[in-house]
């Protein structure tokens, strides 16, 4: 009987993974809370939000750019756009069901025995538009996880007692419900506001560079061993990072500024400043014991990704397995211990296309084939050799991230392709092997 699959998410992860499944002759099916396909890229942009990787390492593999897109940044409804052309082009979309909600996933053994073939995921679902109506049940063999790793949960910093935002008179939001916001509204917002955005990450600095547009705004990058690029710039505003440029680098933790950002921050609309800790207050925000006035705080301070994924699960069995959004997975995407199901879009990379990509062809091998997995011991053994491989290359800088730089990266391709049963030599010579660029060939 053919395996039922189900991808939660339709982003690009989950767009690819149902891309290769069906290449394989599964039919998935998708279930998105969305009333669109595209995950951050149709709910969470701004008006200015452009790729910050290349696009050259931001491509499907078989679905190049189109040639009519010269910039090498292109605009996020660019991106958009190719992402639904993607999803035309490979029919994907009779496999989506839009504006279903996954309210939870549960193990179920279908014969009433103990755990074995006969072991299937409950996966709860809520029509989107009718939050209120009953919540349906669907059956899977397997389940692929493709919910997205910068969205849907903010993470708020924490407080100092009785500084909270609940103190704070203004206005305070996250920035994916600014970035959520249309134009008139954001810009309603912000009309004649001094504006404080918390963070210095890629999302702070694109909102405070939208809003520096036309108001003044303060940015803060909270801790020490926050990251950011463009050392030189920054030593001015004493917002030097700990780490270095190439660890930085190799932990594929690149912010790219938006442009004319320096030349906002020398003409003064955007003022940069560094603390160890923020707290709220009536009229704005306490900064290094110092209140600092202002109408709207935006915290631009990341999401709460392993809540998400817990919140996945109805079961606290399988929730307590969920440690950390770097959660080593086995071949990165498989939990030892939470059987039958695959994560994708969880673990750092360079390119999430190139790494969904990749997983997705060897989810879809073993699924086709019926083959299992190695047994749970195995895996974790696996798992935890590859952890401390990542701990190596993260070095001992503190640098806390650990992300598949792109000599792990290669590694980890050749270990999927040898699982396949596929050779992992791209080149025909050695040393075009070692030395010529890393592509398909
Ligand atoms: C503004 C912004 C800019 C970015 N720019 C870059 C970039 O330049 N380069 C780069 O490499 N990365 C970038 N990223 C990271 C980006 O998240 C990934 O590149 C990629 O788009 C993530 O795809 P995904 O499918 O894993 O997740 P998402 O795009 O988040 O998609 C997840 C999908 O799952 C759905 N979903 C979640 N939970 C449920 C549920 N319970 N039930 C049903 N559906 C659910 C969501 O609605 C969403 O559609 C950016 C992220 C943001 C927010």
């Amino acid at each position: 009987m053919e395996k039922q699959v189900g991808i939660i998410g339709a982003g690009i992860g989950g767009l690819i993974a149902c891309k290769h499944l069906l290449e394989k002759g599964i039919k998935p099916v998708v279930f998105e809370a969305r009333s669109e396909i595209g995950g951050v890229w149709c709910s969470q942009t701004l008006g200015s939000t452009k790729l910050q990787t290349p696009k050259n390492y931001y491509q499907f593999s078989d679905f190049p750019w189109p040639s009519s897109i010269k910039e090498n940044f292109p605009h996020h409804t660019q991106v958009l756009n190719h992402i639904l052309a993607f999803a035309h082009h490979f029919n994907l979309l009779s496999y989506i069901k839009l504006n279903t909600k996954v309210v939870g996933i549960d193990d179920v053994c279908v014969d009433g025995g103990p755990k074995d073939s006969a072991w299937k995921w409950n996966v709860f679902l809520q029509d989107s538009c009718h939050p209120c109506s009953t919540t349906q049940v669907y059956q899977v063999d397997f389940v692929i996880l493709c919910i997205g790793k910068y969205s849907d949960l903010a993470y708020l910093p924490d407080f100092p007692m009785n500084e909270g935002p609940e103190i704070f008179h203004g206005k305070v939001l996250h920035s994916m419900d600014y970035a959520a916001m249309d134009h008139d509204q954001a810009s309603e917002l912000i009309k004649d506001k001094k504006v404080t955005v918390v963070g210095f990450q890629k999302s702070a600095v694109d909102v405070a560079a939208e809003i520096a547009r036309t108001n003044d705004v303060d940015i803060f990058k909270i801790c020490e061993d926050l990251s950011q690029v463009g050392i030189h710039p920054l030593k001015k505003y004493r917002m030097l990072p700990k780490h270095r440029f190439l660890r930085q680098i190799a932990s594929c933790k690149l912010t790219i500024l938006p442009s004319d950002f320096y030349k906002m921050a020398r003409g003064g609309s955007i003022i940069l400043r560094k603390s160890q800790n923020i707290g709220c207050c009536k009229n704005g925000s306490i900064v290094e014991g110092k209140e600092l006035p202002s109408d709207v705080v935006v915290f631009a301070t990341g999401y709460r990704s392993e809540d998400k994924l817990k919140g996945i699960f109805t079961s606290s069995e399988f929730q307590k397995f969920i440690m950390g959004s770097s959660t080593p997975f086995y071949r990165e995407c498989v939990h030892p211990r939470i059987p039958q199901l695959a994560i994708l879009g969880y673990s750092d990379s360079r390119s999430i296309m190139f790494t969904a990509e990749m997983r997705s062809k060897w989810l879809a091998h073993f699924l086709a084939r019926n083959v299992k997995l190695p047994d749970t011991e195995e895996m974790e053994e696996d798992t935890i050799k590859w952890q401390k491989c990542m701990a190596y290359y993260a070095g001992e800088s503190g640098y806390k991230r650990f992300c598949v730089s792109v000599l792990l990266q290669i590694y980890s391709n050749d270990q999927l392709c040898k699982d396949m049963g596929c050779n992992p030599w791209r080149k025909k010579w050695l040393r075009s092997e070692l030395f010529s660029p890393y592509e398909a060939q």
